[in-house]
């Protein structure tokens, strides 16, 4: 339809043409910053890399089964491959021996990436103050969200992965993120 025969069949008699068009694309027509839409496009389409070592593995299950239904937020698939995956999910207890991995793993995600630490273990070592276990991932890798528990409520990863929606929402190009902890130091030795 041309202009003109727009204007013909849908002016009303009392509209100029400017409020003819405004009307007509008033509900279809949305107006919006790049960078906001890019971020929403991000918070809705989270592809996670769980990775799951313990026992908060049987509530990553859980969460993930059709109860509580992730698709709703835009966190369906999970892929197996670092390089295909924007959300690391580290669910259980993490080991000195098991820290290297984890550190290779997050270095193989490609930018934008971010990390859910799973539970009290990952968070601060949980119940294991002891030698072998890493008391915080956060030493090895930055973190973008804590959820509490051991293990966690479906409820809280839920709530969890929501909190990070709003962040990634939030983030502007160019602008340092203010909402990840940890520094994410090198490994000794
Ligand atoms: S937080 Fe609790 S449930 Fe989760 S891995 Fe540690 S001990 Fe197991």
């Amino acid at each position: 339809m041309t202009r003109e025969e727009f204007l013909v069949a849908g002016r009303r008699p009392e509209e100029d043409d400017t409020a003819a068009v405004s009307r007509a694309l008033a509900d279809s027509f949305a107006v919006t910053r790049l960078s906001d839409a890019i971020n929403w496009a991000r918070k809705y389409s989270f592809f996670s890399y769980p990775f799951v070592t313990a026992c908060c593995g049987m509530e990553f299950m859980a969460v993930s089964g059709a109860r509580f239904d992730l698709d709703r937020f835009g966190l369906s698939l999970p892929r197996f491959t670092p390089r295909q995956a924007d959300l690391m999910m580290v669910v259980g207890t993490i080991t000195h021996r098991q820290a290297p991995i984890l550190l290779r793993v997050y270095e193989q995600m490609a930018e934008p990436k971010w990390v859910m630490s799973f539970g009290a273990c990952t968070s601060s070592g949980g119940p294991y103050n002891n030698y072998a276990v890493v008391q915080g991932i956060d030493t090895i890798i930055p973190v973008d969200i804590y959820v509490p528990g051991c293990p966690p409520h479906p409820e809280a990863v839920i709530d969890g992965l929501l909190k990070l929606q709003e962040r990634v929402q939030r983030e502007r190009p160019g602008v340092p993120y203010r909402g990840r902890h940890g520094s994410g130091r090198p490994l000794e030795g």
